[in-house]
């Protein structure tokens, strides 16, 4: 069996890569490096059954051979970076999905899109279930993101109805572990690297805005399934567990030891007052709901991000 996966070089293209690697899969790991980075990766260079094509997939995308499945992951994921790329961020949600879209036709393949709570907007209805239609502003600073990955479930969807093609759309809540970058201007990694520099941590807003933090090996858990299930429509991947964003930023510190002080900054443009997936869908569906603990799963996220700092 064999698995493209764009994105591969990031966060969550790496750790796709891992698990199908690791359930005997043959895989090609796609990236244009725009955000994603080599060393995320380097252990699977080596490896008989990795064959990594450098490639933006917002580009005619060619591969030779069959494919089974097709993970396409690619794209800026934090609101920082598609604020500094905007056009690139539409362009692989668009032309990058119907690019794989056609592939996945073409080799007769399965295609998992993944898409976001961003589809939701700044939600009117908490928590988010999947027949909720969001509440987005299409030219906000999250509308390259929001709206492309709307786009993207809406094409992904038409050549399903339209063509018969297998596909499968995970909507993934806040995520994080190993191998996010500490510069890409999420809250997580941010209040670790300010908290392991001893520098203020920048809550914005009150913090009383929330999210819910699932770890990464969660998330691949229920994509796996999701993947393997014979459900086309939207299904959400995360854990339910909310928290306010000042709650985050104090157990960061307390995890840390860190001397660091909260300091409040303005809270950006659009930003979500709420966040929380509605998981009985998944957990029905596929019978999974994520394990692992905030406090295990944070304490992986330090250990990884002192290796990383000691580089
Ligand atoms: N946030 C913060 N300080 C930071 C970075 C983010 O308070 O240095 C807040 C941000 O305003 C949002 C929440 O943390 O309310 C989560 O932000 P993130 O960028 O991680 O993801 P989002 O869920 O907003 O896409």
């Amino acid at each position: 069996m064999k698995v493209l996966i764009t994105g591969a070089a990031g966060f969550l293209g790496s750790h796709l890569s891992d698990k199908f690697l690791a359930e005997g899969y043959e895989v090609i790991g796609m990236d244009n490096l725009l955000t994603g980075d080599m060393s995320n990766i380097a252990h699977l260079m080596p490896k008989k059954e990795f064959t990594f094509y450098h490639h933006d997939v917002s580009k005619f995308v060619h591969v030779p051979g069959e494919l089974d499945y097709i993970l396409h992951f690619a794209s800026p994921a934090s609101p920082i970076d598609y604020l500094k790329m905007p056009i690139q961020t539409l362009k692989v949600g668009s032309l990058g999905t119907h690019n794989l879209l056609g592939l996945a036709k073409a080799k007769s393949a399965r295609l998992l899109i993944a898409s976001t709570s961003e589809v939701y907007g700044d939600p009117l209805v908490h928590p988010q279930t999947e027949d909720y239609w969001g509440n987005v502003n299409p030219i906000g600073p999250r509308g390259v993101y929001d709206e492309a990955k709307r786009f993207q479930e809406a094409i992904t969807m038409a050549y399903h109805t339209f063509h018969g093609l297998e596909v499968r759309i995970v909507r993934i809540f806040n995520t994080y572990g190993p191998r996010m970058r500490m510069d890409d201007g999420r809250a997580l990694p941010t209040f670790f690297s300010q908290a392991m520099k001893g520098e203020d941590i920048t809550v914005f807003g009150d913090g009383s805005q929330t999210r819910s933090f699932c770890y990464v090996s969660d998330l691949v858990g229920g994509i796996y399934k999701l993947l393997k299930s014979d459900y086309a429509h939207p299904v959400n991947i995360g854990n339910p567990v909310e928290i306010t964003i000042k709650q985050a930023a104090e157990e960061v510190v307390s995890l840390t030891n860190s001397s660091s002080k909260i300091i409040f900054k303005d809270l950006p443009k659009d930003d979500p007052k709420v966040r929380q997936p509605d998981i009985s869908l998944a957990k029905k569906l596929l019978n999974w709901e994520p394990v692992v603990s905030r406090e295990e799963g944070l304490l992986k996220t330090f250990e990884y991000f002192k290796t990383k700092m000691a580089e």
